[in-house]
């Protein structure tokens, strides 16, 4: 264990308004005593959606032994968790002190809020100061502890009271706001308008029942009173503020620091509750401000000298007191807190009552002008905190939007190292794996980093990533680590080091980094596809153009000899007929036949006649050898040679260089009755096309010149 520098690991479900107040108070009490965090921020742990699965990947890489001692958000994290599942999710972590936060968990240490006492102080508010009688109770989760405990010190100081309550009058709301609003839509449209307070199970639903109330032409809190639980956000700004019960959930934080601190010095850990505490705000038709334990208030003015103050005004020192009161209230910066310095001005004033008269006055308005400076500085603070936090989500979705703009892993990196710097972030980094995939690959690599922290370019094995780099580089800092993923696809992490007083939201943040990381991936992916696609159409397209020239050439090849063949004669023919029609040139043709085939055939069978074609074929080709010449067997064993601007004379020579092509290839005929070997008979005939003259005459001619040489001796050339 590194005694130098103890680090608690924290796991979290979301950094949110209430973990952010949590972490905030358990962080600073563990700085004081030199520990710092590592804050590991997956999802709801067993979650029904298989998303949140991808997350939670994140606990598993954290190494225990990097830590000292664990602080679990049990109450959040195991949302959807039975005691089983979370004691077997912290299991990792057993030799090490556990602090669990907000939900009792047998075999762990915890701290709570104890909820009974703020309920039963807001029950008894509503029944005995406020007169309320004809209530409606909004449920949370079935089943859920902390719904069923409201709900049960709710019907019990009713029934304390005898005040009798409808069951009809009681409503599910889920704890979640649109089905709040739908319970209470529906219990309007029934007709009930016979109560005068609705008791919600948490402030979201409270603030969607105000909503519908309000709708329905119902002033809250003239016509009926609303009031929730937690005292969240929402319903401190509601229209009408709202009342409720403060989880005093700062105090938690910094008690289970202490605990934590205690444990890890080897102490025994027991768990503690923490009372929660009735606010009075608006909502409950309060028209005073409520009553704050006197030890609250002292705390306020320990040494009693703003009160010491207070009373020297009033006895006539000119700015003995408001002076000292502002700047006591620059101190402050929690509106909350700041609350409570009207209600110590309440106190003072109640004490004046036994003044004499004119001193009461005086009091009456020195009070009023202390509590104008108040409400004063918490609009101010109020204001500042509201145009801070616009700022940075306005910086932020900028930010975004310039990430988004990346299609390259180098474009979007050095875009981070310029924005995130902007947005206030001094202590950064990037690690993503080697591989993306379903699982975390097994070596990551550090893309970014800032504030010294990790090295650009360092490759690790990913178990040394968490705590190993953080605590190697930055061990005295609190940081956070967001898995980086989309689906079931992990990309990496993003740590950072939120900055005092930062006002940005590091959930909005990981969002935009795991967006623009998502779109550079998509988009490279797309360009490596696009341009794979690419080269396959180019392949596919020679393929093609090959098998069309093959196909072309199939159609005109005589698949026998392989010149070409009588389609590819007659439109030869054709067209040069043409041409020489217009050039006036002339042109030949000559017409052969195998001599005495049919004998042959007989003698040396029908392959073996085949094979003689063949050879046949390949000497007319050798023979005719000019460019324009053409070979095209004309059926059966006859062949024809195209000759284009030749004369009589020059067919006769070619015809000639066939004769002795065939006679040098001695192909024996056996049953011949001119020659031991294969002969040809040949009619030549050379015209200049006239216009108007066919081709086929051209033929004809050349076919009476074969058949002359037939009708002498055959082996014959006869030119016509
Ligand atoms: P001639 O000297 O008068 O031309 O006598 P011939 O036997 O050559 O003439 P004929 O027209 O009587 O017979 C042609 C023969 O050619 C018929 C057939 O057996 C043969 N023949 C035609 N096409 C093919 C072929 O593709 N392969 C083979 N082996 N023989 C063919
Ligand atoms: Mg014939
Ligand atoms: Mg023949």
């Amino acid at each position: 264990m590194d005694h130098q520098h103890p680090n608690v690991a924290i796991l979290t479900d979301w950094i949110g308004p209430f973990q952010k107040t949590v972490l905030k108070t358990l962080q600073e009490t563990l700085h004081a005593a030199g520990v710092s965090t590592t804050t590991y921020v997956g999802r709801e742990l067993h979650h029904p959606h298989p998303v949140y699965a991808t997350s939670n990947h994140i606990y598993q890489m954290v190494q225990p032994q990097g830590h000292q001692g664990v602080f679990v958000l049990t109450s959040t994290l195991g949302n959807h968790s039975t005691d089983e599942e979370l004691r077997a999710f912290l299991q990792p972590f057993r030799h090490l002190p556990v602090v669990g936060f907000g939900r009792a968990l047998p075999g762990v240490v915890t701290v709570q809020a104890s909820n009974s006492r703020g309920m039963q102080d807001l029950m008894e508010h509503l029944i005995v100061l406020q007169g309320h009688r004809k209530f409606v109770f909004m449920q949370g989760v079935e089943g859920n502890p902390d719904s069923s405990e409201r709900e049960n010190i709710f019907r019990a100081v009713l029934q304390d009271h005898g005040v009798v309550f409808r069951e009809d009058h009681c409503l599910n709301g889920d704890f979640y706001p649109p089905t709040a609003r739908h319970a209470m839509l529906q219990f309007l449209k029934d007709g009930q308008r016979d109560f005068d307070c609705v008791v919600c199970a948490n402030d979201d639903m409270a603030v969607a029942v105000m909503g519908v109330l309000q709708e329905h032409g119902l002033q809250v809190p003239q016509d009926v009173a609303v009031v929730g639980f937690d005292d969240v956000e929402s319903g401190q700004s509601a229209p009408s503020p709202l009342t409720t019960v403060r989880q005093p959930v700062a105090e938690m934080g910094r008690v289970a620091a202490r605990l934590l601190l205690d444990m890890m010095q080897g102490l025994p850990g027991a768990d503690v509750q923490v009372p929660s505490r009735l606010v009075i705000r608006e909502s409950c038709g309060n028209r005073t401000l409520p009553e704050i334990p006197l030890e609250d208030l002292q705390e306020l003015d320990p040494q009693g000298e703003l009160f010491a103050a207070f009373l020297q005004q009033l006895n006539g020192i000119q700015n003995a007191f408001l002076p000292f009161w502002k700047q006591t209230l620059q101190t402050v910066d929690s509106a909350v807190q700041l609350e409570r310095f009207q209600n110590l001005l309440l106190g003072w004033s109640e004490t004046s009552a036994c003044l004499p008269a004119d001193q009461q006055q005086k009091a009456l308005k020195l009070g009023l002008q202390a509590s104008q400076l108040v409400s004063e500085r918490i609009v101010r603070l109020e204001t500042r905190q509201t145009v801070g936090q616009l700022r940075q989500v306005r910086h932020l979705s900028h930010v975004g939007t310039s990430m988004g703009a990346h299609d390259t892993l180098e474009g979007l990196l050095s875009e981070l190292k310029h924005s995130l710097p902007s947005i206030g972030l001094q202590h950064f980094m990037l690690a993503l794996y080697d591989q993306f995939g379903r699982q975390p690959g097994n070596r990551v690599k550090v893309q970014l980093s800032s504030g010294g922290v990790g090295q650009e370019g360092e490759v690790l094995e990913a178990c040394d990533l968490l705590p190993g780099v953080l605590l190697r580089d930055g061990a005295s800092l609190n940081w956070q680590v967001h898995p980086i993923y989309v689906n079931d696809e992990h990309y990496g992490c993003f740590m950072m080091v939120e900055p005092p007083d930062w006002g940005g939201d590091e959930e909005l943040l990981r969002y935009l980094v795991t967006r623009s990381i998502h779109h550079m991936v998509r988009t490279q992916e797309l360009i490596r596809h696009s341009e794979e696609l690419e080269h396959l159409v180019q392949e596919r397209t020679c393929q093609l153009e090959e098998a069309n020239r093959e196909l072309r050439k199939s159609l005109l090849m005589d698949g026998l000899t392989r010149v070409y063949n009588r389609t590819a004669f007659d439109d030869y023919l054709q067209r040069t007929w043409k041409e020489h029609q217009r050039s006036g040139q002339s042109l030949a043709l000559i017409m052969c036949d195998v001599d005495f085939f049919k004998k042959y055939n007989d003698a040396c069978g029908h392959l073996a006649g085949d094979q003689c074609l063949r050879s046949i074929a390949q000497a007319l080709f050798q023979a005719a050898y000019r460019p324009g010449d053409m070979v095209a067997r004309y059926g059966g064993e006859e062949f024809v040679v195209v000759l284009p601007e030749t004369t009589a004379e020059g067919a006769r020579r070619v015809a000639e260089r066939i004769q002795a092509t065939v006679a040098a290839l001695k192909l024996s005929h056996p049953a011949s009755e001119v020659s031991e070997h294969i002969t040809l008979s040949m009619g030549v005939k050379s015209q200049v096309p006239r216009p108007g003259e066919d081709a086929l005459q051209l033929v004809h001619q050349a076919d009476q010149g074969l058949y002359q040489s037939k009708r002498q001796q055959r082996n014959h050339i006869t030119v016509l």
